[in-house]
């Protein structure tokens, strides 16, 4: 990585701005998963053993419009009562983030409440020696998200006049050209944390030089959600192995019929191409052999498993074969460079959840068998934490859509703007 870090700078005596990703799952005020604020310590501690002068630090914590939308349609349509103050105040408020943080820390952390403001900066002034303030959720702030660069200059350059330097450790936001992620790198000495640079050192290390066999295993619902990766990694790999919601769209371009699984239509001539690129760039492109079919969308629903061209016409499928997934596992364990992104079936309901679970261990396998291997955030990152594989894989990214973008060979905003190294 050619940017600088925090253990560039001389941060003794300065006053530390710091943006982490402590966008964790809330259920009415209940922190549900703390992976992501666990992935900062190592950074908030090294920090805070500099003796700063103080530590400012800054988040998003979802999405408060969009998500209050969403909920309010969700309500109106099964006919209950919205209150949006409650379901923000639940779901979008600081508050049992700054209290879990401070047990994580032993130390106290001040709350701010806003991120910007007359209230927010007479807080920051009165911070005395060695204090953390966390700001309250930066997307409360329209200009955060902004496609206006005006809007988000001025919010930015507000963050800044609170610190000589400022610190970027949130990956998982890192794709995001955002007032706190990016814009105010421009106004401070800029550097990335721990996290930022792990996170960047793992993904780079698999899209530049990978050990080979270098095998991806995508999944997920869609190909539209995984298009640019697909096309990307189709020139890299040795082998890539698809399962997922997305496979059905790769045998119906095949002319199958798949029955009531998840199909996009329009994105047939697309895996077209696709399977006519790794040919060419003599990539094996695996598609399972067999699926486990389900006659309802629902965990409880009767199930078989079928061969891929025996799909019945009422049925969809909802996870890998027993076969394919022996098939997949031997592929990762052979490799010696995996990145997995994207669960193989509908692993929320556990029963379409095996072959999602048979990759997790597969790649616990491949790293006990020397392999780089890498889970590309969100719901992979789940499934693996789930089978309790977490720490037996090289690298589990804290930021799906940021690592997927990273994947594609896109830059991040987020990282671009931080300062080069010498
Ligand atoms: P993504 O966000 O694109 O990685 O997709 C994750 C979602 O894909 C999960 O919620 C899975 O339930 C869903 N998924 C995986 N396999 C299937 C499938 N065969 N049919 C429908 N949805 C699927």
């Amino acid at each position: 990585m050619n940017k600088k870090t925090v253990r560039d700078i001389d941060l003794r005596g300065k006053r530390v701005l710091m943006r982490v990703d402590f966008n964790v799952p809330l259920k009415n005020g209940v922190i549900q998963d703390d992976i992501r604020m666990r992935a900062a310590l190592p950074t908030i501690n090294y920090v805070l053993d500099q003796k700063p002068k103080y530590l400012v630090l800054m988040s998003h914590l979802g999405d408060p419009k969009k998500d209050a939308q969403k909920a309010k349609e969700k309500a109106g349509k099964d006919g209950k009562p919205f209150d949006e103050a409650k379901y923000i105040e639940g779901k979008h408020k600081m508050k049992p983030v700054v209290e879990h943080l401070s047990e994580l820390l032993h130390r106290p952390v001040v709350l701010a409440p806003a991120a910007i403001g007359p209230d927010a900066k007479a807080i920051v002034d009165s911070l005395k020696e060695g204090e953390v303030l966390m700001l309250e959720n930066t997307r409360f702030h329209k200009a955060e998200t902004s496609k206006d660069a005006a809007d988000r200059e001025s919010m930015a350059k507000e963050l800044a006049s609170y610190g000589d330097v400022y610190v970027n450790d949130a990956f998982g936001t890192a794709h995001r050209p955002h007032a706190s992620t990016e814009t105010v790198a421009r106004f401070l000495p800029a550097v990335a944390g721990f996290l930022m640079e792990k996170e960047l050192d793992y993904l780079g290390k698999a899209i530049e030089n990978p050990a080979k066999p270098y095998v991806a295993v995508l999944g997920g619902a869609k190909i539209s959600g995984k298009i640019d990766v697909l096309q990307n990694l189709v020139g890299k790999v040795d082998a890539l192995l698809i399962g997922g919601g997305m496979m059905f769209t790769f045998y119906k371009a095949q002319g199958m019929e798949i029955g009531k699984s998840l199909l996009e239509e329009d994105k047939i001539e697309l895996a077209k191409k696709i399977l006519v690129e790794a040919k060419a760039n003599n990539v094996r492109l695996l598609l399972p052999v067999d699926v486990l079919v389900a006659d309802k969308f629902d965990n409880a629903a009767a199930t078989k498993v079928v061969m891929v061209n025996a799909i019945p016409a009422d049925w969809a499928g909802v996870d890998i074969g027993p076969e394919t997934t022996r098939i997949f596992a031997e592929e990762i364990k052979k490799a010696k460079t995996v990145v997995w992104n994207g669960p193989m079936g509908v692993f929320e309901m556990s029963n379409f959840a095996k072959g999602t679970t048979a990759i997790a261990h597969a790649m616990a396998d491949a790293t006990k068998a020397g392999a780089v291997t890498i889970v590309g955030g969100g719901d992979s990152a789940s499934a693996i934490a789930q089978a309790g594989l977490d720490k037996q894989v090289s690298h589990v990214s804290t930021g799906g859509g940021a690592s997927l973008e990273f994947l594609e060979g896109k830059v991040l905003p987020g990282v671009a703007a931080l300062n080069d190294k010498a």
